[in-house]
């Protein structure tokens, strides 16, 4: 699946109570599942470590349909010119 079609589902699906909610209480729920993700990372439990990617992907593309950024674009630009990697990280 596309980027593109995926952010586009994810916009059909949540747009409009995304809205609502707004971008800060938005960001709140996408740190939530990052933390969760994190969470499952520290246990090694990889299938719940699966579902929390799923959340943090599409708590991503949320916050990025309420800001109007195009991720297929993001990633494009991205992967043409990759930022500098910090030594050590
Ligand atoms: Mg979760």
């Amino acid at each position: 699946m596309e980027i593109a079609a995926l952010q586009e589902i994810v916009k059909d699906r949540y747009f409009e109570n995304d809205n609502a909610r707004g971008i800060y209480h938005t960001a709140l729920w996408f740190h939530e599942e990052v933390g969760e993700l994190s969470s499952a990372i520290a246990r090694g439990d990889k299938e719940n470590a699966k579902e929390e990617f799923g959340d943090v992907l599409m708590w991503l593309l949320t916050l990025a349909n309420l800001m109007q950024v195009d991720m297929e674009e993001v990633v494009k630009e991205y992967l043409e010119n990759p930022r500098k990697k910090i030594p050590g990280k």
